[in-house]
């Protein structure tokens, strides 16, 4: 009888690098069936932006394991059932994956475990996708840590980087197996298509791409640069990093190693090093945590008297708030799948505090339109922003949209990209149009209202009406630090 292959079931770890359920395949000596499941029930549904990447980092998948003799085989459905139907096609006899951990993928795991099993079916998970297991680093009393620093240094401590590698150089797989194609599937956006301008190279080659231009450009200043979005200083690892074509933990190497060589300095990586852990955070409280997604961390935010407000949240999706950073900042997102962090912060900000709509109607706009959307971190970062999550941004914290474009996008490079329509005006007015003299609108071609909109509101009163809001929420988190 011919030998047993391995089910090698792809999830979102679409690498062959660094990939510990493929290693442990190719350990076994037998045939591999790489198969990736277009599975809609347990999670919440993939956003637009995400499936058009996920389009093609399959692509990109299939031509690397064909580079090695191999192929993606594609099926659609519940996965127990493609799983079950596989093994009855093939006679695999085990399936090896790396974990998910988000809690609805968690259970449905559990459940695939547990009825593969019961079929003499060996099924092995792993961890490639974090840092460290979600539940694996507890505090000194058993419990979650809900502090971000002390977690990552505990986590730092504990962990041991794996070896680097680079799988097996050639992958047996059998050959009649039927797969559906990435065409059958309709992954792109539709009703608008609006990907047309997404600048992307998904798969794991872009991932290694990008950590190189990164590596050699804005790894040196990092810690500085990363907050201003008119440079090009961070890593836009984070869509590669979601759907695991580059483990965090070749990440982490590659920024020492260039430390070490000298190619920058030591406390560069390691505040990269420390930006990976917040990715690893958002993941440990979610699993310890899981209703974040609807509930806010600290339940008396839930009291919060949220704005129905559908013209502004339009306005808001749109990039025609009237603010400049708020405006380029959305613009870039509808325009290009991701945005710059630190505007993510001045935007969600802007959408919770000044136009007080609930956190969960930004988050699932963030859903939609982010290539990099990811469970974990989006929830975590729009309660950080809120300031009902753990480890907050203190409730008084309202980020000034003009005083942060002043600051952070200081000759409005970053607005003139993404607002051309004020492209003309000078520095000095080009986060706060309004303030400018009518002359100065005149000759930078900006009529209010009709080129570019007048401010939905004014910021001073918008603030007021946020810590009135914010001081009915009971017991509003006085055991607050800002440990930003
Ligand atoms: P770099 O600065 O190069 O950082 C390296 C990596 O560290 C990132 O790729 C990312 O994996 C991780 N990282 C950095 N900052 C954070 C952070 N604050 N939280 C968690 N991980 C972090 N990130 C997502 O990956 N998916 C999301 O859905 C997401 N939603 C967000 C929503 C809001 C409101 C905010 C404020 C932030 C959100 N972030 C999210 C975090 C952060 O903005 C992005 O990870 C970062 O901008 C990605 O760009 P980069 O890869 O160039 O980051």
């Amino acid at each position: 009888m011919a030998t047993k292959p391995v089910i090698l079931w792809f999830r979102r770890d679409l690498r062959l690098h660094d990939n510990p359920a493929l290693n442990h395949a190719a350990e076994t000596g037998r045939p591999i069936l790489p198969v990736f499941i277009l599975d809609r029930s347990p999670d919440r549904p993939s956003g637009g932006a995400s499936l058009w990447w996920l389009d093609k980092s399959l692509r990109a998948l299939d031509a690397s394991l064909q580079s090695r003799g191999s192929r993606l085989i594609l099926r659609s459905g519940d996965s127990l059932i493609q799983l079950q139907s596989l093994i009855d096609e093939t006679g695999a006899d085990s399936v090896f994956m790396n974990r998910l951990f988000e809690p609805a993928a968690n259970e449905r795991d559990a459940e695939v475990a547990h009825a593969l099993k019961s079929d003499d079916i060996d099924c092995k998970g792993y961890n490639g996708s974090l840092l460290c297991r979600p539940g694996a680093v507890l505090n000194g009393t058993g419990g979650p840590y809900k502090v971000f620093t002390p977690f990552l240094k505990a986590l730092l401590a504990k962990t041991e980087p794996p070896a680097h590698t680079t799988g097996p150089r050639a992958i047996d797989t059998p050959t009649a197996v039927e797969s559906e194609t990435v065409d059958d599937w309709n992954l792109h956006p539709t009703r608008p298509d609006w990907s047309k301008g997404f600048d992307w190279t998904p798969g794991e080659d872009g991932a290694s791409d990008a950590l190189s231009a990164f590596l050699s450009g804005g790894l040196k200043t990092y810690a500085v640069g990363r907050d201003h979005p008119d440079r090009s200083a961070t890593s836009r690892l984070s869509p590669h990093l979601h759907w695991g074509e580059i483990s965090p933990w070749r990440a982490v190497e590659r920024v020492r190693q260039a430390a070490e060589a000298g190619k920058a300095p030591a406390a560069e990586a390691e505040k990269f090093v420390a930006e990976l852990g917040w990715r690893d955070f958002s993941a440990h409280l979610l699993h310890h945590f899981p209703t974040l997604p609807e509930r806010a961390f600290r339940p008396e935010y839930d009291t919060m008297p949220w704005r129905d407000d559908p013209e502004g949240l339009e306005a808001w999706k749109r990039g025609r708030t009237g603010y400049p950073l708020v405006d380029a900042s959305m613009r870039q997102l509808w325009e290009t799948g991701w945005m710059h962090n630190r505007v993510r912060m001045v935007v969600a900000s802007f959408l919770v505090k000044h136009m007080l709509i609930d956190w969960r109607i930004g988050e699932a706009w963030f859903w939609d339109t982010l290539v990099d959307a990811d469970l974990a971190s989006n929830v975590q970062n729009w309660q950080w922003v809120a300031g009902s999550g753990a480890d907050a941004s203190p409730y008084f914290r309202i980020f000034n949209p003009i005083a942060q474009g002043e600051k952070f996008d200081a000759r409005g490079g970053y607005v003139r990209r993404w607002v051309p329509e004020l492209r003309a005006l000078p520095d000095r007015w080009i986060q706060a149009p309004w303030t400018a003299p009518p002359e100065v609108l005149r000759d930078a071609g900006v009529r209010l209202g009709k080129d570019y909109p007048h401010p939905i509101l004014d910021h001073g009163q918008a603030r007021a009406r946020a810590l009135d809001a914010l001081k009915t929420v009971s017991g509003r988190g006085d055991d607050m630090t800002d440990r930003d």
